[in-house]
């Protein structure tokens, strides 16, 4: 193979993978988010100027230093923006008008000085490192970005970024020390360059879509258990989250009572107002509860119009009167749907659980108090008998 065909080649790799890389961003499952959905455009456009960094290189070695001066340094920028631009987006971040301004400034500004110093003397070594500098803004914005948001995302999302970015500095750093190795005046190999680049396209291609699925992931997981119309939680939860909750309970030898509480009639709402004006009912009752509930404490909706309250250190007597103090506001409380104004009540039965109790113990031994609240007239508060 002779330098040209070997050129072709390598472009030809290039070419397929960032290729592949711009379809699988098409396939991947778009963020909800207006602006976070917009983060795999920038993806695409990053490999594209990656590519045609590439295509800058090696317009050298096939007899165009001009059109390579020209472009290797502006799109190397360029790229690096993109990649800032992504992480920019996945984090539902807008640029101002001014950051817009100050980037083009700063394109203008490195490709101005480049040509500059490609047309006096063709000084290659300021040329490479100028760029090497210019990229440590776009590459030091996207690690302040990702350190930023680094405490309200959890897992492997900001570490591939970081990977990324660590990699691309990696590159920038590798130039100088390239350098040194060359010839004075040697352009940078081709095959050099390559491996660099297609190593960058390669991370990314495997970092974006892993931070993609883990955010979509972690939605997914909280969303099937939470309860959709209340917002409470779910069943599912409770399955998953008493035993821990428990254990903790019994290492630190602290109490651990369970509410369960029922609205009262309220067949008659759905039957008076219909069925949507339930839902509203339902809602607007799931919000008084949750208002009044301490940090540590979780609503979760069984069924229906059927609740169940887990207060971890909580005694039977504090838990008793929380659940007193839900009863009274929920009597008290205007539930406004559809033009008119509901009042509801419910009922609560409490229990508190022995340290070998299950979960399971204590909403049996909870539902048998309710049971007794409905009996005595409804709209009151009963606890276990133990
Ligand atoms: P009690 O005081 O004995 O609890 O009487 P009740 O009418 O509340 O009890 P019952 O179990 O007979 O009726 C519960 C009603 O709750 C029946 C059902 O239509 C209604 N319901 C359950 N889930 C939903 C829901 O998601 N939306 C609406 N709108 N209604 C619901
Ligand atoms: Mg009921
Ligand atoms: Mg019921």
């Amino acid at each position: 193979m002779n330098t040209f065909e070997q050129i072709y080649f390598l472009i030809g790799i290039l070419s397929l993978l960032v290729g592949v890389g711009v379809a699988f961003t098409f396939v991947l499952p778009v963020p909800s988010q207006r602006v976070k959905a917009q983060s795999p455009i920038y993806g695409r456009l990053f490999l594209v100027t990656l590519w045609f960094a590439f295509l800058g290189i090696c317009l050298q070695p096939l007899g165009f230093p001009l059109a390579s001066a020209a472009t290797l340094n502006l799109c190397v920028l360029l790229a690096m923006y993109m990649l800032y631009l992504t992480v920019l987006k996945r984090y539902g971040q807008v640029l101002t008008h001014k950051q817009i301004a100050m980037i083009i400034l700063h394109l203008v500004f490195c490709e101005a000085l480049s040509l500059y110093f490609y047309l006096g003397n063709n000084q290659l070594l300021i040329r490479e490192m100028l760029v090497s500098i210019c990229v440590l803004i776009p590459l030091g914005l996207t690690l302040r970005l990702i350190y930023q948001n680094i405490p309200d995302n959890r897992g492997g999302d900001e570490m591939i970024f970081i990977v990324v970015s660590l990699t691309t500095i990696g590159v920038v750093f590798g130039v100088p020390f390239y350098r040194m190795w060359l010839e004075p005046g040697e352009p940078v190999g081709t095959e050099v360059a390559f491996v660099a680049i297609f190593m960058l396209c390669l991370l990314f291609m495997l970092g974006f879509p892993a931070s993609l699925m883990q955010s979509l992931f972690i939605r997914l997981s909280t969303q099937a258990y939470i309860d959709a119309l209340t917002g409470a939680k779910n069943r599912h939860y409770l399955y998953r989250e008493s035993v821990r909750m428990l254990a903790h309970a019994q290492r630190h030898e602290q109490h651990f009572s369970v509410v369960v509480c029922d609205i009262d009639f309220f067949k008659k709402v759905n039957d008076q107002h219909g069925h949507p004006a339930g839902d509203e009912a339902l809602k607007q009752f799931a919000h008084i509860i949750s208002d009044l509930l301490r940090s540590g404490d979780t609503l979760v909706r069984m069924g229906g119009e059927e609740f169940l309250i887990v207060l971890p250190n909580a005694d039977i007597q504090q838990a008793s009167t929380m659940a007193q103090r839900l009863c009274d506001e929920v009597r008290d409380a205007e539930i406004k749907v559809e033009n008119t104004t509901l009042k509801l009540t419910a009922s609560f039965g409490v229990a508190s659980l022995n340290a070998d109790d299950t979960i399971f113990d204590g909403i049996r031994q909870a539902d048998e108090a309710l049971y007794r609240a409905k009996a005595s007239g409804r709209d009151q508060v009963k606890r276990a008998q133990s």
